[in-house]
């Protein structure tokens, strides 16, 4: 063996071993089954100066009636996710989070204990700004172009997907969240996610891609017009998707 392959299989044994551990460390390390990599995360925006705020909703709190009540958006959108907002001001502070953008913060959260009261609520507020703008008066009735094609070929047809959705949905236990997402594979894909997680926890999520279209099963979300039924909600939420803007979603997902 020349002296040059040698020192250089040498070098590449060393690295190999030193890395080995590392390695071996992420394969074993998540509790929701990370064996497929390590997650990239986007290199933050930082910088964020002003507190998080919440938007007005889009539309009316009763826009969304019969399907949704009035009563039940204004106590949702005005108290629950008002509160994650507050808290999630009040968590970041003094934290590596402080000046990071929201998406930054819920790609990086991790399951640490130290992180729980800012992943709670920085998915609180993510997910019901995502919420308010998947749905719109007048909406519900089914997708249209690629998003319908794409739906149909993954899903056979589009009362398929409904009825994955729904049984997805109805599956939930206790508190949380249906997802369909496009995956990094730009393939379609319904996951359910616990408490206020989604699919764009990197570090958290069991399957990440991003969601386009979402649905609060949390009962504060259905409570007062449903009470305990939960699957007359899911088909009321059907009544109100806004398939153009879940299409707007889908479309930057893909392409
Ligand atoms: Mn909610």
């Amino acid at each position: 063996m020349e002296k040059r392959t040698f020192l250089k299989t040498g070098l590449l044994l060393s690295v190999g071993v030193a890395l080995a551990p590392l390695i071996q460390a992420c394969k074993g390390g998540g509790k929701a089954g990370k064996s497929a990599g390590l997650p990239t995360i986007p290199p933050p925006k930082l910088r964020r100066t002003t507190p998080f705020a919440l938007a007005p909703l889009p539309y009316a709190a009763a826009a969304l009636e019969p399907h949704i009540d009035k009563m039940t958006m204004e106590i949702h959108h005005g108290t629950h996710h008002q509160a994650y907002v507050n808290n999630l001001n009040k968590a970041v502070e003094g934290t590596v989070y402080n000046e990071y953008e929201l998406d930054d913060i819920v790609a990086r959260i991790t399951t640490a204990d130290t992180d729980k009261v800012i992943r709670n609520n920085a998915g609180g507020h993510w997910n019901h700004t995502f919420f308010w703008q998947i749905m719109a008066p007048g909406a519900g009735g089914m997708p249209e172009g690629q998003l319908a094609t794409s739906i149909n070929t993954t899903f056979g047809s589009f009362d398929k997907f409904k009825e994955e959705f729904s049984n997805a949905a109805k599956g939930v236990f206790g508190s949380g969240w249906t997802w369909l997402c496009v995956g990094k594979d730009k393939g379609l894909f319904i996951c359910t996610t616990p408490n206020q997680d989604n699919p764009l926890m990197l570090q958290i999520a069991a399957k990440t891609g991003t969601p386009i279209l979402g649905l609060d099963v949390w009962e504060h979300a259905y409570y007062l017009k449903h009470q305990n039924k939960r699957p007359d909600y899911i088909t009321a939420f059907f009544n109100v998707v806004n398939w153009k803007e879940v299409a707007l979603r889908f479309d930057k997902a893909m392409f």
